[in-house]
């Protein structure tokens, strides 16, 4: 192992695929507006997702801040602080107030046992996120949104591909935002979508992403944005869903492994595994609890790190310790979140990932506990 390892790399299709796909884009002039490659990747994805609607988006958050703006909510938002900024950015930006609601210790997604508590009559929506590839209690989520009449954007950026019970992770909740960025399980080198099912908002987010004009005609009855994908990335897109199935087996792979080396070991946390779900490996977070080992998350970093392996505090911090969080007043106390924020690490996790390099991160990690 000479080369440096990081915590991901972007899986890529071989590079004649992707020159073969674009090549007619220099007959055909069509670059961007929904062209052909955005199209059949709309399409194909529906398909491979299992789900009646798929809207493309230059990337993932865009698609999740128009997700939330094209309900023209006002008021509360009940989410999660342990997640990319993104997701309580894209709350903000719509205006909304965040609401913090705490975790559970195992699998670190929203713990439905404290939502109820926090709503008010201001509350509009709930936006979890299937963080790690961990499923949300998503049949709590959906009792507890009709119960009180709220929307449920779920932040599926982790979740692409995953099924629970069955079901792809696209069909739950009013609406699931996917992300394809580089260093996501299936990537267009920057894209992302929605998942949802309500008809009528086809041509409404079909609006938004485009200056807010009904596409074909001079009407413009949305305040939009430019949100469009590319053909370049639509095409990428195309190129990689050929090779997801490949990309997600060969994450099995190293997440099997780092899990039969590191189960069972006194300070090291790793999440349960759900039987309800078919996983897609996104990421491998192990939280280090130091307390009777005094083998903390630092020590872990720093060792790897003489060895070239370079490892990311992921998610830390959390959103609600953001500056602007409280800047703006809407701090609160989330303990767990806190908790696992100060402590966890992703491990490098990607499908080209050596299962020799995963052993020998796990020779580094274990070497800590020896002595
Ligand atoms: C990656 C990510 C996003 C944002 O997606 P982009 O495509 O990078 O804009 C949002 N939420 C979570 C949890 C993410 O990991």
């Amino acid at each position: 192992m000479n080369d440096s390892i990081y915590v991901v790399k972007p899986s890529l299709p071989p590079l004649s695929e992707y020159i073969d796909e674009i090549a007619d884009m220099w007959d055909t002039g069509i670059l961007t507006h929904t062209g052909p490659k955005h199209i059949k990747l709309q399409s194909e994805l529906e398909r491979y997702l299992n789900t009646k609607h798929i809207s493309l988006f230059a990337n993932g958050h865009l698609a999740l801040e128009l997700g939330l703006n094209s309900l023209e909510l006002s008021g509360e938002v009940i989410t999660t602080p342990f997640t990319f900024g993104s997701t309580t950015q894209a709350i903000l930006r719509n205006g909304l107030k965040p609401v913090f609601c705490d975790i559970r210790d195992d699998d670190y997604t929203i713990d439905c046992d404290k939502i109820e508590s926090l709503i008010t009559d201001k509350t509009c929506a709930i936006v979890p996120v299937h963080v790690y590839g961990n499923i949300c209690d998503v049949e709590r989520l959906e009792e507890i949104a009709e119960k009180y009449g709220l929307y449920v954007i779920y932040d599926a950026a982790h979740a692409f591909g995953e099924t629970y019970k069955g079901k792809n992770i696209a069909n739950y909740g009013s609406m699931s935002m996917f992300s394809f960025h580089a260093t996501k399980v299936f990537n267009t080198v920057e894209g992302g979508a929605l998942s949802f099912s309500e008809d009528s908002w086809v041509q409404k987010f079909n609006g938004l992403k485009q200056f807010g004009q009904i596409v074909k005609t001079d009407e413009v009855p949305y305040v939009g944005t430019n949100a469009k994908m590319t053909e370049m990335h639509a095409a990428m897109g195309l190129c990689n869903l050929k090779h997801i199935d490949e990309y997600i087996s060969d994450r099995e792979k190293v997440v099997k492994l780092y899990r039969a080396r590191l189960a069972n070991h006194k300070g090291i946390k790793l999440c349960p595994v759900d039987e309800n779900v078919k996983y897609n490996y996104a990421y491998f977070p192990v939280v280090f609890e130091e307390q009777e080992t005094g083998v903390d998350r630092d020590m872990i970093q720093k060792e790897l790190e003489k060895y070239n392996i370079y490892v990311r505090k992921y998610f830390y911090p959390i959103t609600n310790d953001f500056e602007i969080i409280k800047q703006l007043g809407y701090y609160s106390e989330t303990p767990i979140a806190k908790y696992i924020s100060d402590r966890v690490l992703t491990l490098p996790c990607y499908s080209s990932l050596a299962l020799e390099d995963v052993d020998k991160i796990c020779d580094v990690i274990l070497g800590l506990y020896e002595d």
